[in-house]
């Protein structure tokens, strides 16, 4: 017996890492709409629009036949099961509004977080029960990448260990069922801004967080070529009395990332955690520029940073479309030039600088 078992054949790795490089390629990045129908509600009652399968599927067919120029910025898009069968007016299905202009679709496939018992409000995140088949009816059914979200919070004495080991394990044999199936995964243990903790704090809690998590992928054989990361950045936490530039928060993200991430890893995507919009644009850029090795591409996986404006200036009205999908289009450039580290600042959507920030957020 060989000392060790193979787990990927070769042409699956081949696969694997083509999809996770074409996601990150030239400052392109992930519009992540794959809020949970509970989530999406909360997002519809600021515009006072009634949570209905018919209202999520307006506002989605909406962001997905915005002009195909979006797809410049926007290689991938993370959906809903309910989004992914989804159908357009035609009957042409929601997903093929992408595949045709060339954006990968992906899936969320967790089933949302639970308490751990003993802990101080601590989660781990549920779903593994039947992955496997789940993964490989999205994969012929056209996903091509999974997304899985796993959270941590800072307070006095968490993340505890159990919360960081449990955590870690959870995202590990995701991401191991994910590609046994052909899915990328995207890793996302977001460590949650919840708090009045410091910006150094932060970045210790994610180096910590990110050491259990590259530490348990390696010990289930995860091939890190065929993956993506989608951490938060570290920022101070929004009770925090200081606060801190876009620089700052450059140069601490991007030495979290080295001391942890190993470079075999394509791509980091960021979520946007409650981040204003331009908020969101600003760091991603200072990020880019922070001087340092990087060597990983360095982009988006927005979902609300992405989404305010749209939401805002749609209103859940036919008459609003094409202005929201102007905002979408907006947003989705500035943030591919973010990437690219060539972001100069100013260009808010109506959302503007607002906070987007929404306590023990849940996705
Ligand atoms: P936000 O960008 O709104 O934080 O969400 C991204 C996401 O996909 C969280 O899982």
């Amino acid at each position: 017996m060989s000392r060790f078992h193979p787990f990927l054949s070769e042409d699956k790795k081949v696969e694997l890492k083509a999809v996770a490089e074409s996601i990150v390629v030239n400052g392109k990045g992930i519009l992540a709409a794959d809020e949970s129908t509970g989530t999406i509600g909360k997002r519809f009652d600021k515009i006072n629009l009634e949570n209905t399968e018919e209202n999520r599927r307006q506002y989605r067919k909406l962001l997905f036949s915005t002009d195909a120029s979006f797809a410049e910025h926007i290689s991938g898009v993370i959906l809903f099961h309910e989004t992914f069968y989804q159908k357009n007016d035609d009957g042409t299905p929601l997903i093929k509004l992408l595949q045709d202009k060339g954006i990968i679709p992906g899936i969320k496939v967790d089933k949302g977080t639970v308490i751990l018992a003993g802990t101080d409000e601590e989660t781990t995140t549920q779903g593994l029960d039947g992955l496997g088949e789940r993964c490989a009816q999205y994969y012929k059914d056209g996903a091509r990448f999974a997304k899985w979200r796993c959270v941590l919070k800072i307070s006095e004495y968490t993340p505890s260990y159990l919360a960081l080991i449990e955590n870690a394990n959870v995202l590990a044999r995701y991401a191991s069922i994910c590609q046994q199936n052909g899915l990328v995964p995207i890793v996302e243990p977001e460590v949650l801004p919840d708090g009045d903790h410091d910006l150094e704090t932060c970045q210790r809690v994610t180096e910590q967080v990110l050491s259990f998590v590259y530490k348990a992928l390696a010990d289930h054989h995860v091939y890190l070529e065929g993956t993506l990361l989608k951490p938060n950045m570290v920022t101070a936490g929004q009770n925090s009395k200081r606060l801190f530039s876009p620089e700052q928060v450059g140069h601490a993200t991007t030495e979290a990332l080295r001391r942890t991430v190993p470079a075999a890893v394509p791509g980091v995507v960021f979520l946007s955690g409650g981040q204003s919009e331009e908020e969101a644009t600003l760091n991603l850029n200072a990020i880019n520029k922070a001087h340092g090795k990087k060597p990983w591409a360095l982009s988006f996986s927005y979902g609300r940073a992405l989404q305010a404006s749209v939401l805002k200036a749609w209103q859940g009205k036919q008459e609003n479309v094409n202005v929201a999908q102007k905002e979408f289009l907006a947003r989705a450039k500035v943030n591919g030039l973010a990437s690219q580290g060539k972001y100069e600042g100013g260009v808010c959507g109506v959302a503007g600088d607002q906070s987007l920030f929404v306590a023990k957020h849940a996705y």
